[in-house]
């Protein structure tokens, strides 16, 4: 077996040390003729380079791939010669702690398939995209299993083993916050540390179905369902979830919950060329023969919902084998035979209810296209287990109830359509909630919990709209939640070296969330006011109070007007020059412009009563339950209840959960978008770091002082600056002391911790900090 690096432990035993800071910007001073250094690259971000002459303010730099630049002493950074060859496991030993030096120490491991590297307490991980099996064997867990972190390399194993660890010592529940792009490892990372965890409180050799197995098998089953082929990833998790694994008091696995946040339901009835729908229908349309027959499906490329793009098969996998091993995974989670019929059967209604066509009746109806239609709307009610009739009623027709008359009215074929889709969207997403989660069970009397979070990171697109804003929200708050964390425990640090650290102010987005905040109850007016009016244009007749429709265009006109009247002087709301329904927000990790046309419809969360009415009364119990009848009371507020109001109070138990908890953060990086093998992209790094907050991260530590060795290694390394201190008898930490004084360097700081007293005292380090 191979063996993890053994290296020097970051937070075990806390020596004395000398920590000293390097000004960010203002290492100039210390650049002359013949520094090497890096220089900003428009296409590497940074080069290396070695300064030929300075100027006044400017120096003449001969670059590595052998050109002459120019550029201000300021936007150079000194690089360190002497760095170690395989880089340094955690960014805080870096001698240097600026941008270059850190993007190099992450290429310079990746090339050596070091994927993880720590900042701190903060484990990045990088995006292999092959498998590297010796990095996850179950011996490697064994060597883990109570190790201090950092005395064996970075490892996601590492992260779950200190927070298992703080949850036994302190009885406190912990996180584990995985974020990242899509297609950054999350996923995969989760499901690592939920093995991990599932080995430190399985219960050993336990007789039939245990609860980790579940945990363990919820996976399959969720990402059968959740999970599809997208551009930018094969199996692209479509919602968020936080996994909550419960311990009892002797540590072992009692429980678990799996809660989902916002799943992409647009992709049901809607894909784009290479895009696939979610995986289970392919699945299904893979199945063995009999399920094939009783379902009456076939090739994917006959249903409309799967044929809108030309992809079908993924490369190395077999939708037939997935089929079997997410009935297994199902089994294991506990999810009953008959149930499974059922969950199977609803997935094959919905291909049959995406293939009922429709041609223009009389007037403004609709009705069936054809004889094919008629057999699809035949099978979706077969399989439903509803009526027919009542079926085609539902998707062609709406009731207007006014206070003096009840009036049917037909929807066109386009309006039909839109309720066709709406009703396979809404009965898609009802499928699998809460299923696993009554199948697992969760343990009332669970000591502690740890969470594992594994979320979509902050999206920009050419043009973003609802989703990402909501998405783009959640990051906002839980960058405040990292920054306040990071915070916190770089201050814990300097207080146990009882070092002065006054720190000057750190960023809040505090004034982004408001912003987002005052937009949501805008939304929430508009969404009231449609509803106002829209009753009263059903009670004169007119045609504009159907709800599953849009709201007209003049709405989003009015909406963005509204937005740029009320944010006009807000710091981070712009509104572009000649834009008319877009409008920026300045996100900490970026601007991002939004397209604001689709944001009322977006956020309507709404069922037609036709749809509710027709599936309640399904004979399927399955089918039913996923529906049940409406009280009186939520009938009438429901009605127009928002996506927004829901993923907010969501996404408020989730900070809550959060918040009582001690966090762990992993963030995953994508270093190039063609998904391939050792080709780390610079340029694209550096932007995932920035918008992971680990520039902010290490920002913060440069606020201090970042720089620290022990007063040993300080000598070791620098007592060349005063050969004569190491002449007779010496102390250390005068030695050191000396040396720096030598040289100038007036902003460091001396801690003397005492292992035994957690603080400072005797053996020796030091901190530094320099103008
Ligand atoms: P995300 O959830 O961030 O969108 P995933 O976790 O689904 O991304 O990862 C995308 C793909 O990258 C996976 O399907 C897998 O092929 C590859 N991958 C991710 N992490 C690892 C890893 N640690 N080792 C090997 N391959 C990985
Ligand atoms: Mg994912």
């Amino acid at each position: 077996f191979p063996s993890p690096k053994q290296s020097s432990p970051i937070n075990a035993v806390p020596l004395s040390r000398l920590r000293w800071r390097l000004g960010i910007g203002g290492m100039s001073r210390d650049i002359a003729a013949g520094s090497h250094v890096w220089v900003g690259d428009s296409e590497l971000a940074w080069i290396d380079g070695i300064v030929i002459n300075v100027y006044g303010a400017e120096a003449v730099i001969q670059t590595s791939d052998g050109r002459m630049v120019t550029t201000n002493l300021s936007k150079i950074y000194p690089k360190d010669v002497e760095a170690p060859a395989g880089g340094v496991d955690d960014m805080t030993k870096l001698s240097y702690l600026h941008e270059p030096a850190v993007l190099y120490n992450l290429a310079t491991r990746y090339e050596i398939n070091e994927i993880y590297t720590y900042c701190g307490n903060i484990l990045i991980a990088i995006n292999p995209f092959q498998a590297l099996s010796h990095l996850y064997d179950v011996y490697l867990m064994e060597r883990y299993k109570g190790a201090q972190l950092g005395e064996l390399s970075p490892h996601v194993y590492a992260i779950a083993d200190v927070a298992y660890r703080a949850m036994i010592k302190e009885g406190k529940s912990n996180s584990i916050l995985v974020s990242g792009e899509s297609g950054a490892g999350k996923t995969e990372t989760t499901k690592m540390l939920m093995r991990y965890l599932a080995f430190l409180g399985g219960h050993a050799a336990a007789e039939g179905r245990t609860v980790e197995q579940q945990v363990l098998e919820s996976n399959p089953v969720l990402e059968a369902f959740g999970n599809a082929k997208t551009v930018k990833n094969n199996n692209s998790s479509r919602f968020g979830k936080f996994v909550e694994i419960q311990f009892d008091k002797h540590g072992q696995i009692s429980g678990a919950a799996i809660r989902t946040y916002l799943l992409e339901k647009s992709r049901v009835c809607q894909i784009s060329d290479p895009e696939r729908n979610y995986h289970c229908f392919y699945l299904l349309c893979a199945a063995p023969l009999e399920e094939i027959e009783r379902y009456k499906l076939g090739d994917p490329k006959s249903f409309h919902y799967l044929n809108q793009s030309n992809c079908y098969e993924l490369v190395g996998i077999s939708d037939a084998h997935d089929y079997l091993a997410t009935r297994k995974a199902m089994d294991i989670v506990g999810i009953s035979e008959k149930e499974q019929e059922a969950i199977f059967r609803v997935v094959a209604a919905i291909l049959h209810l995406g293939n009922i066509a429709f041609a223009k009746g009389e007037e403004d109806s609709s009705i069936l296209q054809d004889d094919e239609s008629k057999f699809h709307l035949q099978m979706t009610a077969e399989l439903l287990m509803c009526n027919p009739q009542a079926l085609e009623v539902a998707l062609c027709k709406r009731v207007m109830i006014t206070p003096e008359e009840i009036i049917e009215r037909s929807l066109d074929p386009l309006g039909a359509a839109v309720s066709r889709d709406g009703l396979a969207k809404t009965i898609y997403s009802r499928l699998l909630v809460n299923k696993i989660n009554v199948s697992i069970g969760q343990d009332p009397h669970s000591e502690c919990l740890i969470g594992v979070l594994d979320i979509y990171g902050f999206e920009s697109f050419k043009i973003s709209s609802f989703e990402q804003f909501c998405i783009n929200f959640t990051n906002e708050k839980l960058q405040q939640h990292f920054n306040q964390h990071v915070f916190k425990m770089e201050q814990a640090e300097y207080q146990n070296e009882e070092i002065d650290w006054s720190y000057v102010e750190f960023v809040d987005n505090q004034d982004v969330l408001d912003l987002i905040e005052k937009f949501r109850t805008l939304m929430k007016r508009l969404l009231y006011l449609q509803n106002q009016w829209q009753k009263k244009d059903s009670q004169e007749g007119g045609d504009g109070g159907d709800p599953s429709y849009m709201f007209p265009k003049s709405t989003h006109e009015t909406f963005a007007q509204k937005l740029y009247q009320t944010f006009k002087d807000h710091k981070r709301f712009v509104k572009p020059k000649l834009a008319r329904t877009e409008f920026t927000i300045a996100h900490y990790a970026g601007e991002v412009q939004y397209q604001s046309d689709q944001f009322l419809d977006k956020n309507k969360d709404y069922v037609v009563p036709e749809h509710q009415d027709l599936l309640s009364a399904s004979k399927c119990s399955f089918v039913a339950g996923l529906f049940p009848p409406l009280s009186e009371e939520t009938a009438k507020s429901g009605k127009f209840s928002s996506i927004g109001s829901r993923f907010k109070l969501q996404l408020q138990q989730l900070m809550d959960i959060l918040n009582s908890t001690e966090p762990h953060y992993i963030r995953c990086i994508k270093p190039n978008n063609e998904l391939k093998p050792a080709l780390f992209e610079n340029v694209n790094v550096l932007q995932q770091l920035r918008s992971g907050g680990v520039l902010e991260a290490i920002r913060v530590k440069c606020e201090g002082y970042p720089t620290h060795r022990t007063f040993t290694e300080f000598l070791n390394r620098f007592a060349i600056l005063a050969p004569e201190i190491l002449e007779g008898n010496y102390e250390e930490k005068v030695a050191c002391k000396w040396i720096l004084e030598k040289v100038g360097l007036t902003r460091f700081q001396m801690a003397e911790l005492d292992a035994r007293k957690g603080k400072v005292l005797g053996e020796s380090a030091m901190v530094v900090q320099k103008q």
